[in-house]
C-alpha cells in the first residue's frame, strides 16, 4: 500500500468519526465537500511533525550543540508545533486559503481575465509539477525573507518576533513559536503571494509543510554541517547565527528560512563555522520560560506598548 493510500485511509476515517459528525450537528453541510481534504492536510501536518522527529531526535541526542538539564522551555515548543501543524496550519492554509482562491479567481473570470498561474508564464514548467512545486517554494521563501527581514526593522513587529527568538533552548521543536499575531501577518503575506502566482488550494498546505520541516530542521540542536549544501539548504549552524544572542533585534543576519541564497543576494548572509549561544538577553524571562498563554499574553502587551510608546531610537 504507497504512503498516499494510507494518508487517505486515516483521513478518512477522521473525517468519518469526527469531522462530519461535527458538521452535521451544526448543519455545517456546506464544508462536507472540503472536510476530507482538510482532514488529508491534517493527517500531512501530523506526518511532518513524525518525520520531523524521527530525523531530528537522534541527530540532537548523538550531536547536540548544547546539553539542557531541564527541558521545560522546550516543552512549550512541542506545544507550539502540534497547535501549529496539525492545528493552524491545515484550517488556515487550506480551509481559508482555498475560500479565498475560489472567490479570487471568481472575481478575475468576471471581469474578463483568466486567472493568473505560474505555467502560463514560464510554460517551460507545463508537465513538470516537481520543478513547479519548486519554483512556488523559491518565490513563498523569497517573499518570506523580506516579511522576516522587515520583522526585525520594525519595533512593534519584532515586539512580537521577540517571543520566536527569546529560547534558549533552541531545537528542532523551536521553529513554531511564534505569537499568534505574527502568523496571522505571515500568513496574510503567504496567501497573497499565493493567489498572486495562481497555487492550486491542495498544494499551498503542502508547500507551507514542506518548508516548514526545512525550518524545523534549521532550528535543531544539532553540530553538523551540511558542508558544501549550506549554501543551497540553510542548515542549523546558518540558523544558529540568526538566533545568537548578539543578533537578536536590529542587526541580526541570516534572516532566509530555506534557501540562503536571498541572504546572499541581499547581502545579510554569515556562514562563519560558529556555534553561538541562542536566546534575546533584552527579552522577558516569560518569553523565555513562561507557558504558552503566558507568552502569548505578554507578546500582545509588548507589542501595544511598542506601538504606542513614544518612538526613540530604535535599538531592539
Ligand atoms: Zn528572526
Ligand atoms: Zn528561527
Amino acid at each position: 500500500m504507497g504512503l498516499d493510500r494510507f494518508f487517505s485511509i486515516i483521513a478518512g476515517y477522521i473525517d468519518q468519526y469526527a469531522v462530519l459528525p461535527v458538521l452535521y450537528h451544526f448543519g455545517w453541510m456546506t464544508w462536507e465537500e472540503l472536510s476530507f481534504d482538510w482532514c488529508l492536510v491534517c493527517v500531512y501536518g501530523m506526518f511532518a511533525v513524525i518525520v520531523t522527529y524521527a530525523v531530528c531526535w537522534p541527530l540532537e541526542a548523538l550531536f547536540p550543540v548544547e546539553r539542557w538539564a531541564d527541558k521545560k522551555a522546550v516543552f512549550t515548543d512541542v506545544i507550539y508545533t502540534i497547535l501549529s501543524r496539525v492545528g493552524v496550519i491545515p484550517v488556515v492554509t487550506f480551509l481559508i486559503f482555498y475560500q479565498l482562491q475560489t472567490a479570487f479567481s471568481g472575481a478575475i473570470v468576471d471581469a474578463g481575465f483568466i486567472p493568473p498561474d505560474l505555467e502560463m508564464v514560464f510554460p517551460f514548467l507545463f508537465g513538470h509539477p516537481v520543478l513547479t512545486f519548486l519554483c512556488y517554494a523559491l518565490i513563498l521563501d523569497f517573499a518570506d525573507y523580506w516579511r522576516h527581514r522587515f520583522s526585525h526593522t520594525y519595533r512593534s513587529w519584532y515586539a512580537l518576533h521577540a517571543l520566536h527568538h527569546a529560547q534558549r533552548q533552541m531545537s528542532f521543536w523551536s521553529d513554531d513559536r511564534n505569537h499568534l499575531l505574527d502568523e496571522g501577518i505571515s500568513f496574510l503575506w503567504f496567501f497573497t503571494i499565493g493567489l498572486a502566482i495562481g497555487i492550486p488550494p491542495l498544494q499551498f498546505p503542502l508547500l507551507i509543510l514542506a518548508l516548514r520541516f526545512v525550518e524545523s530542521m534549521s532550528h535543531a540542536n544539532i553540530k553538523l554541517s551540511f558542508g558544501p549544501f549550506e549554501y543551497l539548504l540553510v542548515s542549523p549552524r546558518f540558523h544558529r547565527r540568526h538566533h545568537a544572542t548578539k543578533a537578536a533585534g536590529h542587526h541580526s543576519c541570516n534572516y532566509a528560512a530555506v534557501f540562503p541564497i536571498w541572504d546572499i543576494i541581499f547581502r545579510s548572509a554569515d556562514f562563519s563555522d560558529v556555534w553561538l549561544p541562542t536566546g534575546d538577553p533584552k527579552a522577558a524571562e516569560v518569553l523565555h520560560s513562561g507557558n504558552y498563554f503566558e507568552q502569548q499574553y505578554w507578546g500582545l502587551k509588548m507589542f501595544v506598548k511598542a506601538l504606542t510608546r513614544p518612538r526613540r531610537k530604535a535599538k531592539a
